[in-house]
């Protein structure tokens, strides 16, 4: 919470170049189905949150952006290309994925589901594995060293030392 008790969101990008600040109420959270969603986060629906109505601040670096459209730009960051924006010219929404905190922010309704993907549906019915599950089919995972950004602010990133 800021000063005057606005709720404060942080995030950024997978490597940490942006890093992005929101003071006040986040809007609608939702999933987009549609066709350019899923070029530009490469998967198989984009999670959008809108801060029309918040203060966006980008506290280190700032997107890459991509005309997708006469009606919006898709911000990513340049170094690692992690989706982070939609801009159109009624406000921006950020990928719900990349807040340091995206638990609480849960989509309520989903666009463009002319086209979804006809398995999506079934994803949380499918056999289910946490990521230490089959260690022994992939034991780098044992020694395994994170080059991603911490979900929090960092005054020097990354780190001088890094094995
Ligand atoms: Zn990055
Ligand atoms: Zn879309």
């Amino acid at each position: 919470m800021s000063l005057d008790n606005r709720p404060i969101y942080t995030g950024g990008c997978q490597c940490g170049a942006v890093r992005f600040r929101v003071e006040g109420a986040l809007g609608d959270a939702s999933v987009c189905h549609c066709r350019m969603c899923q070029k530009a986060s490469g998967n198989f629906y984009l999670p959008l949150v809108s801060v029309r109505g918040a203060t966006l601040d980008w506290t280190r670096g700032e997107p890459k952006r991509f005309r997708s459209s006469n009606a919006a730009w898709r911000g990513f960051c340049a170094e690692c290309g992690t989706p982070l924006t939609f801009e159109a010219s009624d406000g921006m929404a950020l990928a719900i994925a990349a807040f340091d905190d995206p638990a609480g922010i849960a989509p309520t309704i989903q666009w463009g589901v002319e086209a979804k993907l006809p398995y999506v549906d079934g994803i949380a019915n499918l056999p289910s594995e946490e990521t230490m599950g089959d260690v022994s089919s992939a034991p780098y995972l044992a020694e395994l060293v994170s080059y991603q950004h911490p979900d929090h602010d960092t005054d020097q990133w990354p780190p001088e030392e890094r094995p």
